[in-house]
């Protein structure tokens, strides 16, 4: 990765911005620019041909002032600790401005899940466990899933942890099967909390969401549920999707002008989020590049693949019709791009308030082990709305009181929480 796209050197460089504008003491900005933790693992699995593979895993605890860190484990080939360091960094912006009482954690393993077998892949998530047990737990980090991990994952390793400590303790890791600790709702809740933004945001721009296209990247766990959520809770239209093909190496926009067959598209889409794209041609879907669905005529662009797909090069490939950017990708808008959106007056709803359905599910789920106690699919979905309409209206107060860019005020919302609470806790 490039100086530019360093996931890491973006997310301090945006802190940084405001931490000018909020003018933080230096001695702020020395806790918050790094993680105050993190822990590079190298784990050891005996592969189904009895080889042993060693992988290098990651863990990084960026700020636990508010509350136990918070966020998901990725399986990932390109995964460094640049990045996870990143993503723990906006997970700790991410719980404050999502107003629950967690701080900012990640984690990451480097490898090609679809490269391993089913043993292989249980083999690999006890091992993470047992590498870093004794720095996770419901009052230390709780991990989730991310890119290339799944709710099964989640449950080995939430035996692991409960094997080793001998006691079962669904809390020490969310994202859970249902019927295994985990919540009703959480499968949709990233997707669906995006939506609620793009809908508080279409309020205030008076767009009407039923006449609204959509371009999507990606086409996952996140993707699949925003999909669903524009074209069934906003009555809009998707017109593509892109995704990553595991066997051409390459990446793909699968486009439909008159708006995608979600069904249909779930149905030759495989638990990676890769389609079948010789079975979407047959059903009259055209195949573009990958680099493509940026350059489409719609109302609403929604990155929910990787980090710094919008930057310098493809921010220009945007048409003169969008007018919001959903990030529903951690971290997708590199601090170049930004400011040509903003220039360009496209509404953007920053990632860390746009994603933050999933580590809100998550607390939910957490809240839920603690009392033993669990909630219907329909309060679950109704306590998320409630609070990621409550998040988007205390960012977009914020950039109006402060006439400042939505980022920055999800920025100013969420410092502000965690400078309080390491006050609180003595540490300034
Ligand atoms: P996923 O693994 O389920 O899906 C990723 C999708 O992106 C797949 O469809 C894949 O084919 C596609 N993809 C990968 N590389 C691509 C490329 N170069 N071009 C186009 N498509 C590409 O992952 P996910 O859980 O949906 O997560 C997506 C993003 O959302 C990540 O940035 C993740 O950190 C973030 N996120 C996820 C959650 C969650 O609850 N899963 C919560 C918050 C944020």
């Amino acid at each position: 990765m490039s100086e530019h796209t360093n996931a890491f050197t973006m997310a301090q460089k945006q802190f940084d911005r405001v931490a000018d504008l909020l003018g933080l003491d230096q001695q702020v900005r020395e806790i918050l620019r790094f993680p105050l933790r993190e822990y590079h693992l190298r784990l050891p699995v005996q592969m189904d041909d009895g080889s042993i593979r060693v992988f290098q895993g990651y863990r990084v605890q960026h700020n636990d002032a508010r509350g136990p860190a918070k966020g998901g484990i990725r399986f990932h080939p390109g995964e460094t600790a640049d990045t996870v360091r990143a993503l723990a960094m906006w997970m700790t912006w991410k719980c404050a401005v999502a107003d629950i009482p967690l701080g900012g954690g990640k984690g990451g393993v480097v490898v090609d899940p679809a490269t391993l077998s089913m043993d292989e892949k249980e083999r690999l998530s006890r091992a993470y466990v047992r590498s870093i047990w004794r720095n996770i737990g419901p009052r230390q980090d709780v991990p989730a899933p991310d890119v290339g991990t799944n709710p099964q994952m989640m449950g080995w390793m939430m035996d692991e942890y409960s094997t080793i400590t001998g006691q079962y303790t669904p809390g020490v890791i969310t994202g859970k099967p249902v019927g295994g600790g985990g919540s009703l709702g959480r499968r949709e809740a990233t997707g669906y909390g995006v939506i609620y933004t793009v809908r508080e945001t279409m309020k205030h721009l008076k767009i009407d969401s039923t006449k609204t296209t959509a371009a999507i990247q990606g086409f996952g766990n996140v993707a699949q549920f925003v999909a669903e959520g524009f074209i069934k809770q906003l009555g809009g239209k998707v017109i593509c999707v892109s995704y990553w093909d595991r066997d051409d190496r390459a990446s793909y926009t699968v486009c439909k002008d008159d708006g995608i067959d979600l069904d249909f598209l779930v149905s030759i889409t495989d638990q990676y989020g890769s389609i079948n794209k010789d079975q979407a041609v047959g059903a009259g879907y055209t195949i573009e590049d990958g680099d493509e669905w940026i350059t489409k005529e719609v109302d609403v662009l929604i990155p929910a693949a990787l980090e710094g797909q919008v930057n310098g090069e493809s921010v220009k490939k945007i048409h003169s019709r969008v007018k919001i950017l959903a990030e529903g990708a951690n971290g997708p808008t590199t601090p170049e791009a930004d400011e040509v959106l903003k220039a360009r007056g496209i509404f953007v709803i920053p990632d860390f308030l746009c994603n933050a359905g999933g580590v809100t599910t998550s607390y939910f789920e957490g809240v839920q082990n603690d009392m033993n106690f669990y909630w219907t699919k329909t309060e679950v979905l109704e306590k998320l709305d409630d609070k990621m309409t409550q998040a988007y209206a205390s960012v977009y107060d914020m950039s109006k009181a402060q006439d400042v860019y939505m980022r920055d005020a999800a920025y100013m919302v969420a410092i502000d929480k965690v400078v309080k609470a390491m006050e609180l806790r003595g540490w300034l």
